[in-house]
């Protein structure tokens, strides 16, 4: 979806005057757009007839910059339409909360439960993973193995295959344990049927769950809508988890479920990595997908990765231009934490997804550790000062790396842009923190 839409965003961003045809032609652009990105149908011509009204009723046709004028109401709209406020998790009074996660097979349940436990621990709650998907050893194993991973502890029954029983139990181990916090993996199917939806009534009537979190492939497109809507009615849920928006597939699913089932999304998977989840903000959404990039998102994750006076530290070294390799060198450790290259680049502004996936990520990680072994091989005298690093130097590091001179030439050049690049993330960095960004 958003290649298609930034393309006709750029097209009238940067436009001056325009008629009321272009604003019409325009209307038909973003409709295809989103036709082509499997929106509901519905949802395209109620979303279309809505901007059409305010871009032709406000001063769009006489103000100085139309273009801007529309691409505003389209990312307005588009916030109505995701959900305007960001939604939370609402956690009980009375712990422990109990959150049941349901969805077809294959959606990511298993792995999302993981990442709500671990993202919803570093905000202080003490999470309990249940294993209610009985039906194939592996699937247990596998919630066994990425609770070992976060060190967060699976409930589980052995040679029990009754997932109310499991899920009842684990309520009460939770409280006797102090556990205020139980997510709860159920079982999917391959499509919705009356046999799923039992279980998972059942399990709903047994442990009354505070939230019903619906897990959905964004890949999915048009499925992901009616199956949000079928579980939504047979089940009733609570709230949406939209899992693999890493991919191309960027916005089309999220701006339909919220429409068509009433309820709002409140967690994106952006990865396969138990740290790759993000609450879901409406606004940095549509940001995101008119190509604003999702400046936001990235502050945060560095903030979460780095140390706040490190963070700072190095924010005046990248202003100033006296970053050197070896900060470099120790950034590259923290920028590993922040999550995988393609997804940092995702985040930027002017980086569209087509370049990205020009990106070859296992390239990239490659790319990455040959870096490191070259800074490793240069004395401190050279990582603080580059330009001292001549023919005969450059010979030596190459040697000592296990890489050619070349590569050592493409590093210090990379380098040098990089450097460039920081400064410009940074300065953008401050001004969105003053509320900038054009917002
Ligand atoms: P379940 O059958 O619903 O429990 O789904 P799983 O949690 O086993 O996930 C199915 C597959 O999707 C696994 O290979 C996951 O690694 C992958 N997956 C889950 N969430 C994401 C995501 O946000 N992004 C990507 N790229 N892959 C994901
Ligand atoms: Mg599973």
């Amino acid at each position: 979806l958003s290649g298609k839409l930034q393309e006709t965003m750029k097209k009238f961003r940067g436009q001056g005057r325009v008629s009321e045809k272009d604003v019409k032609e325009m209307m038909r652009e973003i409709k295809l757009a989103l036709l082509e990105a499997d929106v509901n149908f519905k949802v395209v011509k109620d979303f279309i007839n809505k901007i059409s009204e305010r871009a032709v009723g406000q001063d769009v046709l006489e103000s100085l910059t139309p273009g801007q004028q529309v691409v505003k109401i389209v990312h307005e709209e588009l916030i109505e339409l995701l959900g305007r406020e960001q939604s939370k998790v609402t956690f009980s009074s009375k712990p422990p909360t109990v959150l049941l996660m349901v969805g077809l097979q294959g959606s990511g349940k298993t792995t999302t439960s993981g990442k709500l436990a671990s993202l919803l621990r570093k905000q202080g709650k003490s999470p309990l993973l249940v294993a209610c998907d009985v039906y194939r050893p592996a699937a247990i194993k596998q919630l066994q193995v990425v609770g070992g991973q976060l060190n967060i502890p699976v409930f589980t029954i052995e040679n029990n295959t009754n997932p109310v029983e499991i899920a009842t139990e684990a309520v009460k181990f939770a409280n006797f344990k102090q556990h205020d916090l139980v997510i709860i993996d159920t079982a999917g199917r391959l499509h919705i049927d009356e046999k799923l939806m039992d279980e998972l009534l059942n399990i709903k009537k047994a442990v009354n769950p505070h939230e019903i979190l619906l897990v959905v492939d964004s890949m999915t497109g048009q499925d992901a809508v009616n199956v949000s809507q079928s579980f939504n009615e047979k089940l009733g849920i609570d709230g949406v988890v939209l899992t693999k928006l890493d991919g191309d597939t960027r916005g089309g699913a999220a701006l339909s479920v919220k429409t068509v089932t009433g309820k709002p999304i409140k967690f994106i998977g952006v990865g396969e990595k138990l740290n790759e989840i993000e609450p879901f903000f409406p606004d940095r959404m549509a940001s995101r997908i008119l190509g604003m990039g999702d400046v936001l998102s990235l502050i945060e994750k560095a903030q979460d990765a780095f140390d706040e006076k490190q963070a700072l530290e190095l924010e005046k070294k990248m202003r100033t231009m006296q970053f050197t390799l070896e900060d470099f060198l120790e950034q590259m450790q923290q920028i590993k934490k922040m999550g995988s290259i393609g997804d940092i680049l995702g985040m930027m502004p002017g980086i569209d997804s087509k370049a990205l996936k020009e990106i070859n990520q296992e390239e990239s990680e490659k790319n990455m550790a040959r870096t490191e072994a070259i800074i490793r091989s240069m004395t401190k005298k050279e990582r603080n000062d580059p330009s001292i690093i001549n023919a005969s130097r450059k010979k030596r590091i190459s040697a000592g790396s296990g890489t050619t001179v070349q590569e050592v030439n493409a590093l210090l050049k990379q380098f040098e842009e990089m450097r460039k690049m920081m400064k410009m993330m940074t300065d953008m960095g401050k001004r969105s923190k003053k509320g900038g960004l054009g917002r």
